[in-house]
This record gives C-alpha cells, structure tokens and sequence, in this order.
C-alpha cells in the first residue's frame, strides 16, 4: 500500500488527509503546530511524525499544503526538513499557493527527487469533499506515480506539462477569484445603501449573468461572514495577489485591476480584518461608507 505523508494541516490540509485516508491510503501526518496533527491522526488512525524529515523517510510520497513560501521554506529546507531525509520518498507534491519563484527553487534544489507544484482550485467545502480541481505542473506520465493520491482529494486533474506552470495557473484564477471577492462586496454594498436587503440582492447576483461557483458556495460568508467560520483568511488572499504582481513584475505584464484590489485588501489587513474570512472587504467597505 502506498504510504502518504501530509505536511500541513490547516483548513485544506486536514480535509485533504481525510480523503485520503478514506481513500484506502495509509498515513504519516505532520502539523507545525502538533496538537492538530494528533487530532486528526486519533480520528483517521493514522501516524504522527515529529519532523517533516520523518514523514519524508517514513513515506513513499509526500503532500504539502501549507499556508505561503516562508512556511514552504521552513517545511523543506529546515532542520529537520523533508529534503534533510535520507531514503523514503522521492516525490513531494507542493499543493499550497505559492510563487512560482518559490516552487522552481524547490524543483531546482531536489536533486534526484521530483518536486510537482500541484495547487487547488476550491474552498474548504470542495476540499471535505474531494472535488477540488487540481492544476499539476508535469505532464501525466510523469505524474503517474502521484495520481492516484491526486484523485482522492479532487474532481478533476489538469496536467500542465511543465514545472511552474501550475503555481502560475493557480495566480492566474485566484487574481479572477479576488477579483470577484471585491466587486462582489461593491455591488452587495451599493445595493444596500439603496435600500436592497443583501439576501434579495444576492438572489439577484447568484442567478444573473455574473454568477460563477465561488458566488454560490461562499454565500454564508457574505451574507453573515461574522457567523461563519473562516474558510480562505484574508491575509491569504492579499499573500495572493502579491505573488500575482511579482511575478506579473518579473514577466512584464501590467495587472491595473489586480493592483487595486491588492491596494484594498492591504487596507482592510491595515483595519484589522485579516485573520477574518476574505469576504471581510464587504464588511471593510461598509466601514468606510
Ligand atoms: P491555514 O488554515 O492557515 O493553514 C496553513 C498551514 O500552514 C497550517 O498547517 C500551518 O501550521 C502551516 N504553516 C504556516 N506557517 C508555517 C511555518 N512557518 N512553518 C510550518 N508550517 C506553517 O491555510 P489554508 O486555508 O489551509 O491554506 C493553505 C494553502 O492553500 C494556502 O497557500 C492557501 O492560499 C491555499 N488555498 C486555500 C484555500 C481555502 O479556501 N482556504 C483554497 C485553495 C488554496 P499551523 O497549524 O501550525 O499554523
């Protein structure tokens, strides 16, 4: 049985781990903070390791889905780091959304081991449910040793072809995503000024011509975020937009629309509201009106 080791089990992570191991897979998990590795690990029956350089030797394949390039940093290069191993697993497939200068760093520094950038696209909910959609920076003959565990957290894979052109992909949609957040927030805001209730107009939204999925499974989040747990924290979403304009700078390519909206989110982080959920910038413009 192939044994997969999760690094990372934060609010995507642990879902994923969950499919997985009802996939069949056995598991080796770790969590910077360790009382959520246990948790899970008593849930699903799995093993806890106490170092990533443990989960690497101890598996045949290793999933990462941590929160931003410093924490990738840390979970590869660290003492006690997954590429400190020595044996164990040669494949590790980075899942988080990270730069593209990040990942080719790790793909350059692995030596005989293969390093896929393989990001998701869906929220939480799509991840409890294995119906993410999974963007994989290699083509699929290479990615063959890794699809299986791929298709136990997903709906659908695309295979890209080339290193980094998954974390590239996965800027290119959260760039549309973050997009969407801040005008979604501006037209549920202009209609509230205008004496339209926010669910009335959200039932306008959701069914019209500019309805996408995000509009549909985020609706708690707008129309009640305080209520809602947190399912994509804010700050996460500006760390996006970020990488988005990096890597635009690098390439030469001008984002004007993308550069408001990270000029709005930096704002609403400045407020205060990044530990909140991302549609946050609702309840950050009605700050400010
Ligand atoms: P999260 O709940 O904040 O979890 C982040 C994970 O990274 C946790 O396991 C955290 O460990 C770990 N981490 C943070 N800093 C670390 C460090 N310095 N060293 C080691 N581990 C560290 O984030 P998430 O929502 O699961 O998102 C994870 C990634 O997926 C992000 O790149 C995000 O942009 C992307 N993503 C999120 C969503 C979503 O809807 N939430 C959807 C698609 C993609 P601790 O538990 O110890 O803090």
């Amino acid at each position: 049985m192939t044994r997969v080791g999760v690094a990372g089990l934060g609010r995507m992570g642990a879902p994923m781990a969950v499919n997985l191991s009802q996939a069949g897979f056995s598991l080796m998990l770790w969590n910077r903070s360790r009382e959520k590795a246990t948790a899970l690990a008593d849930e699903i029956g799995a093993e806890v390791a106490d170092t990533p350089r443990a989960v690497a030797e101890g598996c045949d394949i290793v999933i990462t889905m941590l929160a931003d390039d410093d924490a990738s940093r840390a979970v590869h290069f660290g003492e006690g780091g997954l590429f400190a191993s020595t044996g164990g697993s040669q494949v590790f497939a980075e899942m988080g959304t990270l730069s593209v200068e990040h990942v080719r760093e790790l793909q350059a520094s692995a030596s005989q081991r293969l390093v896929i950038d393989a990001p998701v696209s869906g929220s939480i909910d799509a991840a409890g449910s294995a119906q993410l959609l999974i963007m994989a920076g290699t083509d699929a003959e290479t990615g063959e040793v890794i699809r299986p565990a791929l298709e136990a957290m997903s709906r659908q894979i695309v295979w890209l072809g080339q290193p980094g052109a998954a974390a590239t992909m996965k800027l290119a949609v959260n760039l549309m995503i973050h997009s969407m957040n801040q005008s979604l927030s501006e037209a549920l805001a202009l209609a509230e000024a205008n004496g339209v209730e926010a669910a009335l107009a959200y039932e306008v939204i959701e069914n019209s011509a500019a309805a996408a999925p995000m509009i549909g499974y985020r609706k708690p989040q707008y129309l009640a975020e305080a209520d809602n747990p947190v399912s994509f924290a804010l700050s996460l979403a500006r760390k996006d937009l970020e990488l988005a304009v990096e890597l635009a700078t690098a390439t030469d390519v001008a984002l004007p629309q993308t550069e408001l909206n990270l000029a709005q989110l930096r704002s609403a982080e400045a407020d205060g509201f990044g530990e909140r959920d991302m549609a946050a910038v609702l309840a950050f413009l009605r700050s400010h009106s």
